[in-house]
């Protein structure tokens, strides 16, 4: 069958989707772009903001027509919104012919066949272990293409941080880590097939290995340090990234680790969200504005060449002006390069629905201005101090506003562009004489 997947929300649901392809692929369907195209619809869904869950409920009532006039297409409804809807969305888009939650990803290609053979609805949203071995398929070259050298791997599933904005632990259920034998065999074989450059995936990626424990491990302890040694000494791997670590769990292991890697990029995303004690701990973030700036001393004083990106929510219920004063001036001190800013919104079931939402709107807009103005003074401040520097940049390919030109990224996140030479090929290494810096982005000469 010709199979269509649209994604929602964060790259862990990318991922997700892109083991699934490979999932259907390995079971002879094939996966196309155009909805006109498929047989079989699916929507990966997101439920972080009620908006992703709003986009993706009106594309799918949109799909009634296209049911009407091709009887024999099935829909199917994914992921995070599946999961904490189930039955309800069956309710309210009648013409779904499954919903498939977190916990039953892994069963999807079986699904699509009985759902072909017989026609009957199905709700499959209980939780399930096996979910997270069975999500280890990859779809990652285009048809005739050159091979993809960037891979993502997902190390944990779920999370157990509960902050009480979040619905990600109710509808992706509590942390659990793969096995560190799974995950460097995956890598090898990633490795093996062309991946140059690895992403590791995880609702809070330092836990890996620490059994689900909301403390973090003590001083010289870190299994997720381990593994970045493990997948280090693969050879083929030039470069390692993170995402999302939980700030609280950089401890002296974890930072050496990285410091002392071969691969591993010095660019750190630290969800920050609020730099108001009183609002972290209405979050229940496990960690003050002080202990934040502590772990980014740590890292700075270990790789003074690291970058930092960030999540930060304003309009949280309560916060006041002088709570965003000191989200604001703990952004511009720690210099993020760059940043998520996301209005808040209540998601029903995570805890801090229940308070009003008692940001006006507008005030939110004003913060949120505030933030990006903010992080375009920095941004650009940063990329004029990269004038003159040689960078290295791993090659991605030509650049999609001017095909003449090539882009590559250094190992700190920045975006280089530069005129390619003969047999440039995406997935090297090159060193980049810096000549120019525009507002987001460099400009250079290949060395
Ligand atoms: S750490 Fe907090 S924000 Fe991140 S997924 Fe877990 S509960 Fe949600």
């Amino acid at each position: 069958m010709k199979i269509h997947i649209k994604t929602y929300g964060c790259q862990m649901n990318e991922r997700d989707s892109e083991a699934l392809a490979g999932m259907l692929t390995e079971a002879g369907h094939t996966m196309v772009d155009a909805e006109e195209a498929a047989d079989v619809l699916l929507f990966n869904t997101c439920s972080v903001r009620e908006q992703a869950e709003r986009k993706a409920k009106g594309k799918i009532g949109y799909m009634k027509k296209l049911k009407a006039r091709h009887p024999d297409l099935i829909i199917g409804a994914l992921g995070c919104m599946a999961q904490r809807l189930g039955n309800e969305l069956l309710n309210e888009l009648p013409h779904l012919d499954f919903v498939l939650g977190t916990g039953q990803l892994h069963t999807l290609a079986p699904l699509v066949e009985s759902i072909r053979a017989d026609r009957r609805q199905v709700v499959a949203i209980t939780e399930s272990a096996e979910v997270l071995t069975g999500m280890r398929t990859h779809h990652r070259h285009a048809e005739g293409g050159e091979p993809d050298f960037k891979a993502q791997i997902a190390i944990t599933r779920g999370c157990n941080r509960f902050c009480s904005y979040c619905i990600v632990p109710y509808v992706r259920g509590r942390e659990v880590s793969r096995s560190r034998e799974d995950v460097v065999a995956e890598a090898r074989e990633l490795a093996a097939d062309g991946a140059k450059e690895l992403l590791l995936l995880g609702q809070n990626v330092a836990a890996y290995g620490w059994g689900g424990n909301v403390n973090p491990p003590p001083s010289g302890v870190s299994p997720f340090a381990e593994l970045l040694e493990e997948l280090d000494r693969i050879p083929e791997l030039l470069r390692i990234r993170f995402t999302s670590p939980y700030p609280t769990y950089f401890n002296d292991r974890l930072i050496a680790a990285i410091t002392g890697s071969r691969t591993v990029c010095h660019n750190i995303h630290l969800p920050l969200q609020s730099g108001s004690d009183r609002v972290l701990a209405a979050m229940n973030r496990q960690y003050t504005a002080a202990g934040y700036r502590a772990v980014v001393a740590a890292l700075r004083a270990a790789m003074p060449d690291v970058t930092f990106s960030t999540d930060v929510i304003v309009g949280f219920p309560g916060e006041t002006d002088e709570d965003f004063r000191l989200t604001r001036e703990l952004m511009n001190e720690v210099d993020y390069d760059n940043s998520f800013i996301f209005k808040y919104s209540p998601r029903p079931g995570a805890k801090s629905a229940s308070d009003a939402d008692s940001v006006p709107q507008e005030v939110k807009e004003e913060r949120n201005a505030l933030l990006l103005e903010d992080l375009k003074t920095r941004v650009a401040a940063a990329l004029r101090g990269q004038v003159g520097t040689v960078q290295e940049v791993l090659v991605e390919g030509t650049s999609p506003r001017n095909p003449e030109r090539w882009s590559g990224r250094t190992g700190t996140n920045r975006l280089v562009h530069f005129l390619p030479v003969a047999d440039q090929r995406p997935g090297t290494l090159r060193q980049v004489k810096i000549t120019r810096a525009g507002g987001v982005s460099l400009f250079g000469e290949l060395l």
